[in-house]
Order: structure tokens, then C-alpha cells, then sequence
């Protein structure tokens, strides 16, 4: 079944049926094996697609060898941004650019079997859904660090923002055209779609899969990234950690009323000995309540000040897609 277009701009083109964007950053090892699986998949499904790789400045040879991919693929569409960005923000490079009246977005290496996304798109008709999450089961080629700390991550951020977020479902999710103009309206800054997209309430249904090895190369999400994702999913949807921050201070002001009833007493028994190390304790917990305190307040302050910048998240340097209408 073929939906009807739903802007002039894609009667221009065709109907294009779906989008996969796959975001990558110095993917040189895993892209020949990456096109080699899911060229068949969706060659197999039958419908209209384009890929759209988004370059995220890598500093290797993915843009060259995405160049000789496009000579043999012309479903392929290449997205460069000029330095790297950071994953979430190659992957609003590409769903704001996806033509697809279905978009699916997923990882280069093929940690996320592609086979599985024939079997999103028929679930999404089937139901008549807006998005379908996949939920890995299976996380057991992982290492034991990256399961503890997702483990950790999912049971904070359920704890934090809501239920109704989804445990251990990562990037790979199918998206109908509505979605992509909701996230298409919102204002540009740093999101974490996996906590954006149950926020924004569509009917949504998922399917599970097995998370597989690493086909090649390293992890592009070392510690300092994932600890950057961690803080954005935080503050970005939860307000939890101010009011944190609020009820340590009322706990503080209690605890100095306390002691300032204690210090009475004591001067007005006559114990005033010199209480050298109470002070220096004192001196300690308020100091530390104190910068804690600030320091969650500049996290929320920090995102103030770069959402009143409105700086974009990224810039694109080319789009093969344009080059080729402005040649034509
Ligand atoms: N990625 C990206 N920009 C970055 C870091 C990662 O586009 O700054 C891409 C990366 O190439 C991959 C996806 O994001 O396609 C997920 O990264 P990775 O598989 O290394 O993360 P992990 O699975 O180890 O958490
Ligand atoms: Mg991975």
C-alpha cells in the first residue's frame, strides 16, 4: 500500500515509502559490511527508500568510501556535517531531512539487525501506528560495563521522568511522517530522542531483538559521551534534581536551627570550650550542601543559556540529494 504524498515537494520526487538514517562517526570498518546487509533487506522489502548516511565529521575514510558506496547505490544519500556533533545531533541532521512517510533511524554497526526492519514496517501498518520502539532482550554481547550502566540508566531515567519511557530501547525505532514534523517543529537543541519520542505521546507498539556484537571497529560512545547523554537525559526531562537542591537546603536550615539551639545552650551553660573540630565540620557539610547545590543549578543554567543562544546543533556542509535536484 503507498501513502499518498503529503507536500508538493515529495509529488516532485516520488512518493518515497521509507528513510533509514544512519548516523556514523569514523565508521570505515563497519560501512563495507553495513551496506552489504542492509542494501538486500531493503532492496527485499519492495518500496520506494533512501538511506541517509549522516557523516558526523569523521576524521577517517567514511566519506570517501560513502562516495564510492553512492556510484552503486543510488538509493544512498549522503548527509556530511562539518565537525563531529555528537550522535543525537547527526541523527536531527538526518530525521529533518528524511523524505520517507516512514523513517527508521539506526546505528552503523550493525549492533541493530537491519533484517528486523521489514518486520517494523508491517507492524506500523498493521496497527496503524506512529512509532515502533525495538527493545533489545538480549543484551548479552555487550560488555558488562555498557549492561550496568544502561541497566543503571534506564532504572534512573523510569525513576526520574516517567514510566511511560521505555527500558532498554536505544535509537533504532521506527517513525511515521507525523512524528518527524512534531520533532521537525521543536526548537533547536540538544535532544535525546529515546526520552523526546514516548514524550510526545503517538501510538506506539515494539518489537524485541537480540543486540549483536560490534560488526567492526571500536565503540564511538566512550565514557565522556555516554556521562554527556546521561546529564542531557536528566536535566533535559526532569526537574528532580532542583527540587533535590531545594529539599537539601530546607534540610540544611533545619539542621543549622539545631545547631544554633545546641550553641545556645552550650554558651548559656558556660561549656563554650573552643569546639574546634564541630566548626570545622560545620564549616565542611554547609560548604559542600552549598556547592552541590550550585553546581545543579548551573547544570539547568547551562541549558538556558544555550537554548537562548539558539545556536544550531549542527551545520551541514553538503546534502547529495540538493547537489543532484540543483544539477537536474
Ligand atoms: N556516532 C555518531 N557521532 C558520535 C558518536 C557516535 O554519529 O559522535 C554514531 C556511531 O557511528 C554509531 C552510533 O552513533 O553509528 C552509535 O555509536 P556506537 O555504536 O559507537 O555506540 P555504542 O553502541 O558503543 O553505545
Ligand atoms: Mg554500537
Amino acid at each position: 500500500m503507498m501513502t499518498a504524498p503529503n507536500d508538493e515537494d515529495e509529488m516532485d520526487r516520488g512518493p518515497l515509502t521509507l528513510s533509514v538514517v544512519v548516523p556514523m562517526y569514523n565508521e570505515e570498518e563497519a560501512l563495507t559490511a553495513l551496506a552489504a546487509r542492509l542494501r538486500p533487506v531493503l532492496d527485499g522489502c519492495g518500496e520506494p527508500y533512501e538511506v541517509l548516511a549522516v557523516d558526523d565529521g569523521s576524521t577517517d575514510a567514511t566519506a570517501r568510501m560513502l562516495e564510492d558506496l553512492r556510484l552503486r547505490w543510488p538509493q544512498l544519500r549522503v548527509v556530511s556535517l562539518r565537525c563531529n556533533s555528537g550522535h543525537q545531533a547527526a541523527l536531527t541532521a538526518g530525521l529533518h531531512r528524511a523524505h520517507g512517510t516512514y523513517v527508521v533511524s539506526i546505528d552503523a554497526d550493525l549492533q541493530d539487525p537491519p533484517e528486523v526492519i521489514p518486520q517494523m514496517l508491517a507492524l506500523a501498518r498493521a496497527d496503524a501506528l506512529d512509532v515502533v520502539y525495538s527493545v533489545r532482550d538480549d543484551r548479552s554481547t555487550d560488555s558488562v560495563f555498557k549492561r550496568r550502566t544502561a541497566a543503571y540508566y534506564y532504572w534512573l531515567i523510569r525513576r526520574l521522568v516517567g514510566a511511560h519511557v521505555p527500558a532498554q530501547v536505544g535509537d533504532f525505532r521506527l517513525m511515521s511522517r507525523p512524528v518527524l514534523e512534531s520533532l521537525k517543529a521543536l526548537p533547536d537543541q540538544r535532544h535525546v530522542y529515546r526520552l523526546l519520542i514516548p514524550s510526545l505521546g503517538f501510538p506506539s507498539g515494539q518489537i524485541t531483538y537480540r543486540r549483536e556484537e560490534r560488526v567492526a571497529g571500536t565503540t564511538k560512545y566512550p565514557v565522556g559521551k555516554m556521562v554527556l547523554l546521561a546529564l542531557d537525559s536528566i536535566t533535559g526531562f526532569s526537574t528532580a534534581p532542583l527540587r533535590l537542591a531545594t529539599a537539601m537546603g530546607a534540610l540544611s536550615l533545619v539542621v543549622c536551627f539545631v545547631l544554633l539551639a545546641w550553641t545556645i545552650t552550650v554558651y548559656s551553660l558556660g561549656w563554650t570550650l573552643p569546639g574546634w573540630t564541630s566548626l570545622v565540620v560545620t564549616v565542611l557539610f554547609f560548604g559542600a550542601v552549598q556547592l552541590f547545590c550550585l553546581g545543579l543549578l548551573g547544570e539547568y543554567l547551562a541549558r538556558i543559556y544555550t537554548a537562548v543562544q539558539a545556536r544550531p546543533t549542527y551545520s551541514v556542509a553538503h546534502d547529495t540529494a540538493t547537489v543532484e535536484e540543483t544539477i537536474s
